[in-house]
C-alpha cells in the first residue's frame, strides 16, 4: 500500500443519467446534499445507445453549470473513432477536463464491436487526440474482471491502460478489503504508480445487489450474504447492517492509506451521507 499513501485522499460521487424530468429534479436535490461533503468531482455513467449518451452529456453539463467538477464516463465498445472524437470535442467545448475511460459491454443482440477493442485503445486515442487536456480515470478490478483469462493477464491489461496514459483508477466495488490491498501491492510490483481509488457500493437492497454482483464479478462474502438474506423484507435492518459493514470497510481502507473513496450513489444521498458521517468526513 506504500505507493498509495503519497496521494491526498479525495472523494467522488457517481450518478447515472436520469431518464425522466422528475428523476433529473430529484438528482439535483441529491447532488446538493452530497455537495456539502465537497467532493473532488461528480461522475456520470454512460451507456451504449444514443439516448443515454445525451443523458450523460446533459447531466454532466448541469453539474458543471451548478459550479461543481463533473466527469463523464465514456465507453468505447461499438463506437467509431469519429464518434468518440465528436464526444471529446463536445466535452472540451464545455470546459470538462476529467473523463472516466471504459470499454463498456456490448448490448445484448449487437455484434459490431466498432473501432476500439479494449479500454487501453480508448485511453491511447484520447491522449493522441487531446494531449493532456483530460485527467483520465480507468477501471480497476481487485477481484478481477469477469472476462479475464487469468488474474495475471488482467493485471497486465490494467497496466496497459496506465501505460497508455491514464492518470488514476477507480475500482469495481468489493466488500473484501484484502482483495484491494493485494491488488495494490501487485500493481506496485508491476511498477504502476497512480492513485487507485476504491469504488464503494452502499448496501440498501439485497436482491438488486446480488444481481449486480453476479454480473460484474464482485463477491459478496458469505457471512454478509447470509445475514442480508436473513433480514428478508426488513429493509431497515438491511440498511442498518449495510451501513455498519460498509462504513467499517471504508474506515479500514482509509486507515491503510487508500487515496480516497468513490461512491456508487445509485442517485440517492442517504446511504452515502450516512457512511461519510460515520467516517467523520
Ligand atoms: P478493459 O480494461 O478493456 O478490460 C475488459 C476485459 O478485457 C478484461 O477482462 C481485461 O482483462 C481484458 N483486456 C483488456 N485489454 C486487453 C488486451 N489488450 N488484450 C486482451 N484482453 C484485454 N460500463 C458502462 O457501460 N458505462 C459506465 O459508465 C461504466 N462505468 C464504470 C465505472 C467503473 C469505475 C467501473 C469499475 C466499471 C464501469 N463500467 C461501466 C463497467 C465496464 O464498462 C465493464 O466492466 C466492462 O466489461 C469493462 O470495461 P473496462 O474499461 O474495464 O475494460
Amino acid at each position: 500500500m506504500e505507493s498509495q499513501q503519497q496521494y491526498p485522499q479525495q472523494f467522488s460521487f457517481e450518478f447515472f443519467p436520469p431518464k425522466t424530468s422528475e428523476g433529473a429534479e430529484k438528482l439535483i436535490n441529491v447532488r446538493e446534499k452530497l455537495a456539502v461533503l465537497k467532493p473532488k468531482y461528480f461522475s456520470v455513467t454512460f451507456g451504449a445507445g444514443g439516448s443515454t449518451q445525451q443523458g450523460t452529456f446533459d447531466t454532466v453539463t448541469s453539474i458543471q453549470k451548478a459550479g461543481y467538477n463533473a466527469a463523464p464516463h465514456l465507453s468505447c465498445v461499438g463506437s467509431t473513432k469519429e464518434n468518440v472524437r465528436e464526444i471529446l470535442k463536445s466535452y472540451m467545448d464545455k470546459g470538462i477536463n476529467r473523463i472516466v475511460a471504459l470499454r463498456g459491454d456490448m448490448p445484448s443482440g449487437t455484434h459490431d464491436i466498432g473501432e476500439f477493442r479494449f479500454a487501453n485503445e480508448l485511453v491511447e486515442f484520447i491522449r493522441a487526440e487531446t494531449n493532456d487536456h483530460f485527467h483520465i480515470e480507468v477501471a480497476a478490478y481487485p477481484e478481477f474482471h469477469p472476462q479475464a483469462s487469468s488474474a495475471e493477464n488482467d493485471l497486465n491489461n490494467f497496466k496497459r491502460k496506465i501505460d497508455a496514459g491514464a492518470d488514476s483508477a477507480i475500482t469495481q466495488y468489493f466488500f473484501n478489503p484484502d482483495a484491494y490491498f493485494r491488488f495494490v501491492d501487485d500493481c506496485e510490483d508491476l511498477g504502476i504508480n497512480v492513485p487507485i481509488v476504491p469504488g464503494i457500493m452502499p448496501i440498501t437492497n439485497y436482491t438488486q445487489l446480488a444481481r449486480f454482483s453476479d454480473m460484474c464479478g464482485a463477491e459478496i462474502p458469505r457471512w454478509i450474504r447470509k445475514r442480508l438474506e436473513g433480514y428478508g423484507d426488513d429493509r431497515d435492518s438491511i440498511k442498518a447492517f449495510g451501513e455498519e459493514v460498509v462504513s467499517e470497510m471504508c474506515h479500514q481502507l482509509l486507515e491503510a492509506g487508500a487515496p480516497g473513496l468513490h461512491f456508487y450513489t445509485m442517485n440517492i444521498s442517504t446511504p452515502t451521507l450516512a457512511i461519510c458521517g460515520n467516517l467523520g468526513l
